[in-house]
């Protein structure tokens, strides 16, 4: 991957990662807002509830130890019964959740009853209240588990209180009944939604009220619930979210401990559906959040794409110059080479003489030049045949590109047969050397040429030196003194070689007309 899609790989992966980390974020602190929400209002109503329980209790237990002072004072007389009842059912209209109060002696008979005259032999003796107060001395109110009325038939809660008489002996019992009835009424009224629950419960685990009603829920224990065990024993109050044991609903509950009375208060709430609000809107957030990463993608997608498409087009921008440039280096080589033999060509030849006159000045070396043209080419093609001809000037190329080993030198095609050697930094002496190896190594590739009187290929060679001082802007006379060596050369026999200083042939301004003409034979001979 180039750097350019990485970095936007990179980007686009930072982006996408800390949206879902943002939004992650900000839907865990959603819940744990609802949730802390819900916990707060079910305090609230659990501490109004427990405090209502209280209220209730305690106007109960009032009445409780009004009753019993006037039973303990005044005996359980008729008069003292029917009086009682009078005064009982006026605060009964104070009293709403009161449902009844029953006096009963101490083998637990009737002798009085708030809701209407007392049935014959109806005996409470059995009730757990009545054992208790029996059994235990003491003033304390009792709270009872739930138990039907025998007077209205209604599920119960007993508040009762014992009394005695003058000689501190067991008189009987005072009962309350609350109804249970008018608890869930008032818990009706408090909206907990549809899964929410409200339970008073005794804090030795047994349910007393549970809104929303159900029959076989009254007076169900709870001591040896685990749930109960573990959140609520002991606890003042609390929290905690568990599955109800008796719907296996999850909820989440908050409760309350009275401060007087063995009594428990719970609220709780649906968990599911406390959540329902924060969890619509977490898929509304997440929707919202993974069309816009789906966008992003998308988008980024794009990019990428374009970026690639840019790298290759690149790419193909880079090799198509390194192609052409290839082209051109080859174009280059092809413009300066003789096809036939490989030197140098012409054009080169006079590029690289001017340029080794101008540096032969500069430096002020010595630059020499050797013409060489093969002996009786024309009879050797004549003889041989043109293509052997070709090969033939291809053989001397090799020979002479062999001979002449300084990196500075160059080995040209001057044109035809005649090749041209250029030798900078090279005196007189040097290039005659030259010239002799030249000639020697043309000797030696014995080369059958029937058509010269030696009956082996030959070469005549011209070689002319001009002083650095001289050279500047004097190639043309180079090469014409080169040519008249070679002229000579070829006059005296051929095969050898001939040298001419190039000082003769050296123009004045009044001679460059001449020289016009010198040009047009140097050009001729070639
Ligand atoms: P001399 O000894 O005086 O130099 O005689 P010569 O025959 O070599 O010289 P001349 O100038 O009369 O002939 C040169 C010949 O070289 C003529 C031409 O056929 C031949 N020649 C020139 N260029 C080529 C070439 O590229 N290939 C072949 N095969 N022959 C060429
Ligand atoms: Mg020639
Ligand atoms: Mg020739």
């Amino acid at each position: 991957m180039k750097p350019d899609i990485r970095l936007a790989v990179l980007l686009l992966l930072t982006i996408c990662v800390s949206l879902s980390l943002a939004t992650a974020w900000q839907i865990w602190a959603a819940r744990q807002h609802a949730l802390a929400e819900v916990d707060t209002s079910n305090r609230n109503l659990a501490m109004a509830l427990d405090t209502y329980a209280e209220g209730v209790i305690t106007q109960s237990s009032m009445l409780l130890l009004g009753m019993a002072e006037r039973l303990e004072l005044d005996g359980t007389g008729p008069e003292n019964l029917q009086r009682m009842q009078r005064l009982v059912q006026r605060q009964e209209r104070l009293l709403d959740q009161l449902n009844g109060l029953v006096v009963l002696d101490a083998l637990g008979n009737w002798l009085m009853s708030s809701t209407g005259p007392v049935p014959a032999g109806v005996n409470s003796g059995d009730r757990d209240y009545f054992i208790h107060h029996r059994d235990t001395p003491g003033i304390d109110i009792h709270i009872g588990p739930p138990i039907r009325s025998r007077s209205t038939g209604d599920w119960v809660i007993t508040i009762s209180r014992r009394f005695e008489d003058r000689e501190g002996h067991f008189a009987g019992v005072i009962v309350v009944s609350l109804g249970i009835e008018n608890f869930l009424r008032l818990f009706g009224k408090i909206d907990v939604g549809r899964e929410g629950t409200i339970s008073l419960v005794s804090t030795s685990g047994t349910l007393l009220v549970r809104y929303p009603y159900r029959e076989e829920d009254v007076g169900r224990d709870f001591s040896t619930s685990a749930n109960f065990s573990r959140y609520y024993k002991g606890a003042r109050f609390g929290s905690a979210v568990f599955t109800s044991g008796l719907d296996g609903v999850k909820r989440i509950y908050s409760f309350r401990t009275n401060d007087r009375y063995p009594l428990v208060i719970s609220v709780a709430v649906g968990h599911a559906e406390a959540l329902l609000r924060w969890k619509l809107e977490s898929l509304l957030a997440l929707g919202v959040v993974l069309a816009l990463q789906i966008t992003l993608v998308g988008i980024g997608r794009r990019l990428i794409l374009n970026i690639q498409r840019r790298i290759n087009a690149e790419a193909l921008l880079v090799s198509a110059r390194e192609d052409l440039l290839r082209a051109n280096g080859q174009l280059e080589v092809l413009a300066s080479r003789d096809p036939l033999t490989g030197l140098a060509n012409r054009r080169s030849f006079d590029e690289r003489l001017t340029l080794e006159c101008r540096r032969a000045g500069r430096e002020e070396v010595s630059l020499s030049l050797l013409l060489i043209d093969i002996d009786y080419f024309k009879a050797f093609n004549d003889t041989y045949g043109h293509i052997a001809g070709d090969e033939c000037l291809k053989e001397v190329g090799r020979q002479l590109r062999h001979c002449v080993k300084r990196p500075g030198d160059l080995v040209a095609r001057y044109g035809g047969e005649e090749m041209a050697v250029i030798l900078p930094g090279t005196d007189g002496v040097g290039a005659l050397a030259v010239a002799q190896s030249l000639l020697q190594g043309i000797r030696q590739l014995r080369i059958t040429h029937e058509g010269s009187p030696l009956g082996t290929l030959s070469a005549s060679i011209g070689v002319t030196t001009l002083a650095g001082s001289e050279a500047p802007g004097r190639e043309l006379e180079l090469v014409r003194a080169a040519d008249l060596a070679l002229y000579r050369a070829k006059s005296a026999g051929r095969n050898r070689v001939e040298v001419e200083t190039a000082h003769i042939l050296m123009t004045t301004p009044q001679e460059s007309s001449r020289q016009g003409e010198a040009e047009a034979r140097v050009d001729h001979a070639g």
